[in-house]
C-alpha cells in the first residue's frame, strides 16, 4: 500500500510563487498523484505487485500486456514525485557539466524547448544521464525513462493540469519559466552523482 503521506512536497505550497501558483501546487500534489496513489492501490491489491516497491512495480508491469493501467499509475506516481523533487527557487545555475556537454546554458535550454515543443498531447520531458551522457527526451502520457534503464536527472511535467490554471494555453511559456526559475539543480547534481 502506498500513502500521500510518504510522497512529501520537498517545498511550502507558497515558494513557487508567482511562477507556480499555490492552487497548483496543491491540486497537482494532493489531487492529482493523491489519485493515481489511490488507484494504484485498488489495482494491486491481491496481485503479484501488491508486495513489490514502485520501481519493481514500474519494471516488471512495463512488460506485462495484462498490468497496463497498473503501469501507468505506478509510473505517475514515479514520474510526479520526481517531479515535485526538482521544483525549487533560488539556485538558477545551470551545472557545469550540463553546460559543457550542450555547448552552454542557453543552448541546453533551447534544446529543452525545442524537445518540449514537439510533445502533442500529455507527456514529460526529461533529461537523463547514463554512461556519462546526457539525452533530452520525451515520453507520452506515463511512459517513464526508469520503464526504459535510463537514468532519470531532470523532468518536466506537459500535462496540462500541470499548468493550466497559472498559464492556461501558453505551455511554451510554462517551460521557460521552468527553465529559468522553478529547476532545484542541486537534486539534478544529486541524481548525475548517483
Ligand atoms: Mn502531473
Amino acid at each position: 500500500m502506498f500513502n500521500l503521506n510518504d510522497f512529501p512536497l520537498p517545498f511550502r505550497e507558497t515558494d513557487l510563487v508567482p511562477y507556480m501558483s499555490v492552487e497548483t501546487v496543491r491540486l497537482h500534489h494532493d489531487k492529482h498523484l493523491g489519485g493515481y496513489i489511490a488507484n494504484l492501490n485498488k489495482l494491486i491489491a491481491d496481485t503479484k505487485y501488491a508486495d513489490m516497491d514502485l520501481r519493481e512495480i514500474i519494471v516488471n508491469s512495463a512488460h506485462d500486456a495484462s498490468a497496463q493501467k497498473i503501469f501507468n499509475n505506478a509510473a505517475q506516481v514515479f514520474n510526479h514525485e520526481f517531479f515535485f523533487n526538482c521544483l525549487g527557487r533560488g539556485n538558477n545555475t545551470v551545472p557545469d557539466l550540463i553546460t559543457d556537454a550542450f555547448g552552454g546554458a542557453a543552448e541546453f535550454k533551447e534544446k529543452f524547448k525545442s524537445v518540449a515543443a514537439d510533445v502533442f498531447g500529455s507527456g514529460w520531458v526529461w533529461l537523463t544521464y547514463d554512461n556519462k551522457k546526457f539525452e533530452i527526451l520525451a515520453t507520452q502520457n506515463a511512459d517513464t525513462p526508469i520503464a526504459h534503464r535510463k537514468k532519470p536527472v531532470l523532468t518536466l511535467d506537459l500535462w496540462e493540469h500541470a499548468y493550466y490554471l497559472d498559464f492556461q494555453n501558453r505551455r511554451a511559456d510554462f517551460v521557460d519559466v521552468f527553465l529559468n526559475g522553478l529547476i532545484d539543480w542541486k537534486f539534478v547534481i544529486d541524481n548525475m552523482n548517483m
